[in-house]
């Protein structure tokens, strides 16, 4: 059936009427361990850590959904990016944007970094920079993000996978911002795609878990003994709410997005904002390029007030539909302060220097009416 949509199919996979049972939503086998046949003879699974028929479901959907041969799901995004580094070994070198999400960061400088594994931050979104890196060090990976988080700026996908295959290095993006819905990755050559399931493949901030896909069959053996071998497993449960959140990721991200383009244009002529970064606007700077390398802008917008902190924080104390809180890619909108909240621990001089001023503001703009969520963000900012 090829040329299907992903519509039909995160449906059609979602679906499928269990052999034994005829069960049209997937059954939940809750189940730590199979038996056996005889010592060492089974059927398709011996332990859920290795595998379990109801993660089978999501990661054929998870695969489908990227358009990978291959996709492993995990217990949340972090154990999803410590699969992908379990490729690595002691003396390999990965270059990395210098505005990626910060558990990332932590996780190379606090975790990679203790294994051996050397790195460095660069603008990755200019060809000059990334090729003086990958000139200077035999670099192992290329881990990135586009659209970053939370500044929206895209990285042109198709140039880093060219300038990074010239030197014989993987490439790996974190897809988590855009979904699978909006942006594949692999389609441009990518090596690894990982995601945070916790947000838009989820969708209903309900689980942690995460996700690796991948075409390379050269890879994916490891990276499965590497998640048996770790064990970031996710539980048979939370595969379940997956799978039920993914077969509607077409009609909510296509939701967020129609939001989102609202929100961002009634913010954008607002007296009291200074600026809205929403790649869907014909003035921000990688307008073209989203449209090249995306099929939707997504839903995530930043914007600045003109305002100072206090003046900022009032107005996140003010929303009344929006929740103040971190995370993103629900059913519901959220609403955060980067300077005081994702991006807390990242030195005060070198987030300005990146434009996470005080005065910034992230949304996740949910699936409710963009009316009530505009009327929303109207009385908030009357506040200030
Ligand atoms: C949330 C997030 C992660 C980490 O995922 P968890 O599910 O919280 O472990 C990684 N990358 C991005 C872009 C994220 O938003």
């Amino acid at each position: 059936m090829a040329n299907r949509s992903l519509d039909t199919d995160l449906v059609f996979l979602g679906s499928r009427p269990c052999p034994l049972t005829g069960a049209v939503s997937p059954p939940i086998f809750q189940s730590s361990t199979f038996a056996q046949e005889a010592p060492g003879v089974y059927r398709e699974y011996d332990y859920t850590r290795t595998d379990n028929p109801t993660r089978t479901v999501l990661q054929k959907m998870l695969a489908r959904a990227e358009n990978a041969e291959n996709a492993l799901a995990f217990a949340s995004g972090m154990g999803a990016i410590d699969c992908i580094f379990g490729l690595l070994q002691a003396g390999d070198h990965v270059v990395t944007g210098d505005d990626i999400y910060g558990g990332t960061y932590r996780y190379l400088t606090d975790i990679a970094a203790t294994r051996g594994i050397t790195f460095e931050f660069i603008k990755i979104d200019q060809e000059a920079n990334l090729r003086e890196a990958l000139q200077r060090t035999k670099t192992k990976l290329v881990w990135f993000e586009s659209p970053t988080n939370p500044l929206l700026n895209l990285v042109d996908i198709e140039m880093v996978v060219r300038v990074a295959k010239e030197f014989g290095a993987w490439t790996a993006v974190d897809n988590t911002f855009m979904s699978c819905y909006f942006q594949q990755p692999l389609n441009f050559g990518v090596d690894f795609v990982m995601h945070s399931m916790t947000k838009y493949l989820n969708g209903h901030s309900d689980v942690i878990m995460g996700a690796v896909m991948t075409n390379r069959s050269d890879c994916i053996e490891r990276l499965k003994f590497v998640q048996n071998a770790v064990g970031a497993t996710c539980s048979p449960f939370d595969c379940y709410l997956a799978i039920r959140g993914m077969k509607t990721l077409a009609v909510r991200m296509k939701a967020h997005e129609e939001n989102a383009q609202k929100v961002a244009e009634w913010l954008s002529q607002h007296p009291k904002i200074e600026k809205v970064l929403y790649p869907g606007l014909p003035a921000h700077p990688h307008h073209e390029l989203a449209k090249k390398q995306m099929t939707g802008f997504g839903g995530m917008v930043s914007f600045y007030l003109k305002a100072d902190l206090d003046q900022t924080i009032k107005f996140l104390q003010s929303t009344k539909l929006f929740t103040l809180a971190v995370s993103l890619g629900g059913v519901e909108s959220l609403i955060e302060q980067p300077a005081t909240m994702t991006h807390f621990e990242m030195p005060k001089e070198v987030r300005e220097s990146v434009g996470i001023t005080d005065s910034l503001v992230r949304a996740s703009i949910g699936i409710e009416s963009a009316e009530d969520l505009i009327a929303d963000l109207d009385q908030a900012l009357a506040q200030i």
